[in-house]
């Protein structure tokens, strides 16, 4: 067997992605986590944010004189950046043998054997159709406990700032099915949690041949069933499909973990509108307001963007404002960068400058340090079961692992290993972690 190398930037979505090309490659190839092994190299890119795209750039000028030394090595890139900016990347980047989009990977072992750097290869054709269905995936870098399950493909949301529906396409979902046997055979390999991918998985929606449809939360509860012992998860989710069925499925069943994404991206309804979010702040806070009516225990987390085009001083208060209002428990925060081909580079301005684009990310983050650490606050004291993930980093006399919540707590080992599922009762936190003992 050959040796391939994957290296994957970006989102989960990309994770699952690498999973699925390790196994359409598996009758020639197998995985090593050695670089100087590898007969194979592939890139998977992403294109969400301007830094990743200059990071896999940097990669890709290193990889050029490592790849001069060695002559039978291919390197292929995947992803977003391929699909974004195939041309460009021919041929600023002459290393590559061959490109690949992320509805191109049926195609990877015939774009592997037509390929050379001297006459690249490359798909970048986007399909309506392509869920890679019925391809079991070759877990790669996980850690044995917790395997991503991609259930839908591509978005139609259309976001201004976004260059996901060009880079991914339209919006398809998976059948029940095959997602079901997935999950069924990581239960069957050892795995003990399970997360849902899509970009906008609360829109998934099946319909068979009998015209029978499955919604994103019929399929939740649907793979709760599987069993108590396999914990589900999900990301990300889109507000305007957080349907009341969802939040009282995942109310429901206690396998279902008690943790939503759920991204405002900006707290001005001036704002939203120009990021074509679809929803105002009022019926956000309104669907919070659900979440925590039949939910009590549930953590919510969410993605804001610093600096969008024309925001004001106003808006990013109304930013600020929301978050107190929620109280988020975790929140993923970026500056503003302008994506080439997105609505907003066509029709708006970047003109928040970028001192102040860092200003205001900076008070966003003190202020979600103070809303995470009034959070963890009140965890100390209670019991949570935690589902072991592995050694903590501080100390291999201790281990880690996560509650349903989403939150990471760190006790001491005792008889325990990964994959077990343990009670412990928080003892003390910081804005980050929660420090427990075992009950
Ligand atoms: S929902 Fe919006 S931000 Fe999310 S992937 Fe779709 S277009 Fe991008």
């Amino acid at each position: 067997m050959k040796k391939l190398y994957i290296e994957t930037y970006g989102c989960q979505m990309n994770v699952a992605d690498s999973e699925v090309v390790a196994a359409i490659l598996s009758d020639e190839y197998e995985i090593t986590h050695a670089q100087e092994e590898a007969d194979l190299i592939l890139i998977n890119t992403c294109s969400v944010r301007d830094n990743a795209e200059q990071r896999i750039r940097k990669r890709l000028r290193e990889l050029k004189s490592y790849k001069n030394k060695k002559e039978h090595l291919k390197i292929g890139l995947l992803g977003c950046m391929a699909e974004r900016i195939k041309e460009r990347l021919l041929d600023e980047e002459s290393t590559l043998d061959f490109i690949a989009g992320p509805d191109a990977y049926r195609s990877l072992p015939r774009l592997i054997s037509e390929s050379s750097y001297k006459q690249p290869a490359f798909d970048v054709m986007l399909s309506t159709t392509e869920t890679y269905d019925e391809i079991e995936p070759v877990r790669c870098d996980t850690n044995g406990v917790s395997a991503f399950i991609s259930i839908m493909r591509g978005c139609n949301n259309f976001c201004t700032y976004c260059v996901v529906p060009y880079t991914r396409g339209r919006e398809r979902s998976r059948n029940p099915q095959t997602i079901l046997r997935e999950a069924q055979t990581a239960l069957d390999n050892g795995y003990k949690e399970v997360t849902l991918l899509g970009q906008n998985v609360n829109s998934y929606h099946w319909e068979d041949e009998t015209g029978k449809v499955t919604n994103f939360a019929q399929l939740m509860a649907l793979v709760a069933q599987l069993s108590p012992q396999l914990r589900v998860r999900f990301a990300t989710s889109h507000p305007k499909d957080i349907s009341d069925e969802l939040i009282e499925t995942i109310a429901r069943y206690p396998n279902l973990c008690k943790y939503i994404h759920l991204p405002v991206q900006a707290g001005s309804n001036t704002m939203l509108k120009r990021m074509n979010r679809v929803y105002t702040r009022e019926y956000y806070l309104d669907r919070i307001a659900t979440i925590r009516r039949l939910i009590p225990d549930c953590a919510i987390a969410t993605d804001i963007i610093a600096g969008f085009c024309g925001e004001t001083e106003e808006d990013h208060q109304a930013t600020l404002s929301l978050m107190r209002e929620v109280g988020y428990d975790y929140a993923y925060m970026f500056k503003y960068s302008v994506r080439e081909g997105t609505m907003a580079a066509k029709k708006f301005e970047d003109d928040v400058p970028d001192e102040v684009k860092s200003r205001r990310l900076e008070e966003i983050i003190a202020l979600q340090q103070e809303l995470s650490y009034q959070s963890n606050l009140k965890d100390v004291g209670k019991s949570f079961e935690i589902l072991v993930e592995g050694v903590s980093k501080r100390s291999d006399k201790q281990l880690f692992g996560r509650n349903s919540q989403n939150k990471v707590i760190i006790f001491d080992c005792g008889n325990h290993q990964k994959g077990d599922y343990v009670t412990v009762t928080v003892t003390d936190c910081t804005a980050a972690t929660l420090m427990g003992v075992e009950r």
